[in-house]
């Protein structure tokens, strides 16, 4: 169990611990923001906390790797955890309070309920993450409950996920406001990460190639023309570029994510690619 006294902020082991400072919250009248994260944090997350405190009076951050979101091949146990160096920069970032519960709060021996968003899981991360956002929206449903957030902020860097929440939190009558993040990007581009780290030097460089080609086809794709030809060019431009496999580069609805032809109503324009082990994600609006 990591100590908690020697960290630069309060911190939430239990749901019970949690509850008490958020309870007491709500009943001075104040307004509570909430960012769940799987920790390693970089300048999106913070980006988020931002968001959040610019919108309630106390802010709580997660810091969560939930293993039902993984599959068995993926990287739950090599995940990034660095506790410490988190919680100093939740600190700076005047963070009200840290909520880092242990895999066996979360589902306690017997926990036996999953929460399925349909349709808008059919595609894209879906195909290629099986039973992924079914984890997501039973940890999410979950944080939600026990939080208890006026406002949540989530990233737009998880486009297909931002859309799941939203439709969880509908569908379940959950009394929170979603708020979408913008991405916040490295200099070259690349949508910070945290599994930027496991990127050696090499495959770092080829990775700036991904937002360079998803802005070259979300400019064609302004103009008007057919997506059909112009994914394809992309796809072959991403595998020259060095990525091993381009497993979607798709246009979508922006609210359904159902394929579309032409940019011809909100579009969103989204990748996932392989570079070695590492798998990156990313998306823009067209
Ligand atoms: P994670 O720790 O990867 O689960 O992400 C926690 C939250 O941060 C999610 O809402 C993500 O969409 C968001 N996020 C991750 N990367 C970025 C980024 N580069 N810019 C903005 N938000 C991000």
């Amino acid at each position: 169990m990591p100590e908690t006294a020697t960290l630069p902020l309060p911190v939430a082991r239990s749901v019970a611990d949690l509850r008490r400072t958020v309870q007491a919250w709500r009943a001075a009248g104040l307004r509570i923001g909430f960012v769940p994260t799987m920790g390693a944090l970089h300048a999106g997350h913070l980006s988020l906390v931002e968001m959040a405190g610019a919108r309630a009076d106390r802010v709580v951050v997660s810091i969560f790797v939930n293993p039902t979101q993984f599959g068995p091949n993926e990287d739950f146990t090599k995940y990034p955890r660095q506790e410490s160096s988190d919680a100093a920069r939740l600190a700076a970032f005047g963070v009200d309070l840290l909520y880092a519960p242990q895999v066996e709060e979360m589902y306690p021996a017997g926990a036996s309920t999953v929460v399925s968003v349909g349709k808008v899981t059919d595609r894209l991360e879906g195909v290629y993450r099986p039973g992924h956002f079914d984890g997501v929206a039973t940890v999410v449903a979950k944080l939600l409950n026990q939080v208890q957030p006026h406002v949540a902020v989530f990233g737009e860097k998880d486009y297909q996920q931002l859309l799941v929440v939203r439709r969880l939190v509908a569908d379940l009558d959950i009394d929170t406001d979603i708020v979408p993040g913008p991405t916040v990007r490295e200099a070259d581009g690349l949508a910070m990460s945290s599994r930027n780290a496991y990127l050696s030097d090499d495959d770092r460089a080829v990775a700036a190639s991904l937002p360079s080609v998803l802005n070259f086809v979300a400019t064609q794709l302004r103009t008007g023309a057919e997506a059909g030809p112009l994914l394809e060019a992309g796809r072959n431009r991403l595998l020259k570029a060095g990525f091993a496999e381009v497993q979607y580069l798709d246009l979508a609805d922006a609210t359904t994510l159902a394929p579309i032809e032409k940019a011809d109503r909100p579009a969103r324009l989204l990748v996932a690619a392989r570079l070695g082990n590492t798998r990156l994600i990313d998306n823009v609006a067209v």
